[in-house]
């Protein structure tokens, strides 16, 4: 496997006409950004709003392995998609003034997968490993002695004429992200120094975003639109960025280039973004568990296949949200949905609730 390269502390910074020219390919899936994911990421610690005390743990670690001149100890995020792991991990080797790597845990197959990585770990530098919990089981094994000892086994021949190798390899800072640590063995877990766990966003957290990536884009922003897809984006930055982008194109197409509430709430309404920030996937998800489910309890599994939506794409991406707004709970027998998804789905016009089964909530 060709070794790839490197990228440095500032590698990610979008070069201008001075500074030269294009940086080399990235690696992984950070590749698929399109200029605007990349202009709007923050791309050290400070510039990063909210998750204050992970944040100020984080630096305190950081600045320690500064002054120690020794690797930042293994730190392994969790969370739902798009609240920042992928932006914690890009800033901190940028704040260490590290190279980092990027890899990500679904193609990591076996272990020879993984040892280029290994071995192209510069001393203190940061590998990064997205979606750590889809790594295969022999991967993740291969992984302890590198992340304990900075040792891996390599087994050469086969049969009897086997033979194991020891390697040393440079001392380096692994970064897990995950958006289940419920699927990550104890072992894996353990070999953590930090577990950082990120949560929801405030509508003041994200509509400072919203205003610092809108001036990004150079679009003016009334404060009151900023806030409108604040609150519309279901606590999440990512969300945040995309309705944003939206908001600007249709400002653009529609009015006179200016993101006014007015146009805001048109733009939004228009992608059927609903008062909560769900949008039409997330209705039809409630609306299922309503209509053919009786309101639950049902398997996340059966709803996925009714709508026809892989069941892990529900869990990761439509149910945090719901689960914390307690439109929905988890209940042993599975998803039910709660006297308040019930009345956001009237209220939205999504299902009468004349409509709904009468004794819903009887049972
Ligand atoms: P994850 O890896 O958890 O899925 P990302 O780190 O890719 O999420 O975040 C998605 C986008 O949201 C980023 O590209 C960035 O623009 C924005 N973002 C995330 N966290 C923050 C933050 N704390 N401050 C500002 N923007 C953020």
């Amino acid at each position: 496997m060709a070794r790839e390269p490197l990228l440095r502390p500032d590698d990610d910074a979008r070069p201008t006409a001075d500074e030269g020219p294009e940086l080399p390919e990235r690696q992984g899936y950070l590749e698929a950004e399109s200029d605007d994911d990349r202009a709007l990421r923050p791309q050290r610690m400070r510039e990063m709003v909210g998750q204050r005390a992970v944040y100020e743990r984080i630096e305190i670690a950081v600045d320690a392995s500064i002054k120690r001149g020794e690797p930042l100890g293994h730190v392994l995020f969790d969370g739902p998609p798009g609240l920042g792991k992928t932006t914690f991990a890009t800033c901190i080797p940028r704040d260490l003034g590290v190279p980092f790597q990027i890899a990500s845990g679904a193609t990591l197959k076996a272990p020879k997968d993984l040892i280029p990585y290994l071995t192209n770990a510069e001393e203190r530098s940061v590998l990064f490993i997205d979606e750590i919990h889809r790594m295969q089981k022999a991967v993740e094994e291969f992984l302890y002695p590198a992340m304990e000892d900075f040792r891996i086994d390599l087994t050469l021949g086969e049969g009897v004429n086997a033979r194991t190798l020891n390697m040393q390899l440079k001392p380096f800072t692994l970064i897990g992200a995950t958006t289940r640590t419920g699927l990550l063995s104890a072992p894996l877990r353990d070999r953590f120094q930090m577990r950082e766990h990120l949560d929801f966003y405030s509508v003041d957290e994200l509509a400072q975003i919203v205003t610092r990536n809108a001036s990004k884009l150079r679009v003016e922003i009334e404060p009151g639109a900023a806030l409108e897809i604040a609150s519309r984006s279901r606590s999440t930055p990512r969300l945040a960025n995309n309705r944003l982008r939206w908001v600007r194109d249709y400002a653009l197409s529609r009015a006179d280039g200016r993101i006014t509430l007015a146009v805001a709430r048109e733009a939004l309404n228009m992608q059927g973004i609903d008062s909560l920030g769900l949008d039409p996937q997330d209705r039809k998800y409630l609306e299922t568990i309503v209509r053919v489910f009786g309101g639950g309890p049902v398997g996340v599994e059966a709803v996925g296949h009714t709508m026809n939506v892989p069941a892990d794409t529900l869990i990761d991406e439509v149910e945090p949200f719901l689960l914390r707004s307690e439109l929905i709970v988890r209940t042993p027998r599975g998803r039910r949905i709660t006297p308040a998804g019930l009345d956001h789905l009237g209220a939205s016009g999504s299902v009468p609730l004349e409509d709904t089964q009468p004794g819903l909530f009887e049972r």
